[in-house]
């Protein structure tokens, strides 16, 4: 067997992507210079007050990926780890802000790492230009008629001001 035998390298990005950001696109990007596949997998999580429904932003990812064939989008309603297993990766991928991010990270590495062993969570820092990229911050200030084109993919702009409305010219 030589060196280069291996199985294909699959990494699994969970998320809400309520909407995928540029933020989350250059996390993927990143990733698939290091894995075979990127699973992005949208959570079922009934707690949060979507914008999006999970099959629009579904459909948004498969769009922004289209050129990328080895982008998967899945749902998942299960533990992170239960569904990584289940699409064959063993790693689970997460994007890291600044120290903001670290706590809840850390403990949701941490709980998973315990759940599950055989699976490593791995962290892409983030691109300077996305450190204030949040699908919260995109949602609110896109709500409130100011313009997100900077902060998210066309698509994502389209759809978001198909749902709001246009943003409001500012420079009036
Ligand atoms: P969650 O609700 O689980 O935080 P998100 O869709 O907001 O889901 O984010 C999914 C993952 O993408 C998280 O690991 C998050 O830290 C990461 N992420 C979000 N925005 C950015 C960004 N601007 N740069 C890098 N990673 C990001």
């Amino acid at each position: 067997m030589t060196s280069h035998a291996r199985h294909s390298s699959a990494a699994f990005y969970p998320g809400s992507f309520d909407p995928m950001t540029n933020g989350h696109v250059d996390i993927v990007r990143r990733a698939l210079r290091v894995f075979d596949r990127v699973i992005v997998a949208v959570a079922r999580n009934s707690s949060k007050k979507p914008m999006f429904s999970m099959e629009e932003r579904r459909d948004l990812v498969e769009a922004i990926f289209a050129d990328e064939p080895r982008v998967e989008v899945a749902f998942f309603e299960t533990l992170t780890v239960q569904a990584a297993l289940s699409h064959g990766a063993s790693v689970i991928l997460r994007g890291l802000r600044g120290v903001s991010d670290f706590e809840y990270e850390f403990q949701l590495a941490t709980m998973n790492k315990t759940l599950e062993p055989r699976i490593e969570t791995l962290f892409l820092m983030t691109e300077k230009q996305n450190f204030y990229v949040s699908s919260k911050l995109v949602r609110e200030v896109a709500s409130l008629g100011g313009d997100v084109s900077e902060l998210v993919p066309p698509l994502v702009h389209r759809a978001l001001i198909e749902r709001l409305g246009p943003p409001e010219d500012t420079t009036a």
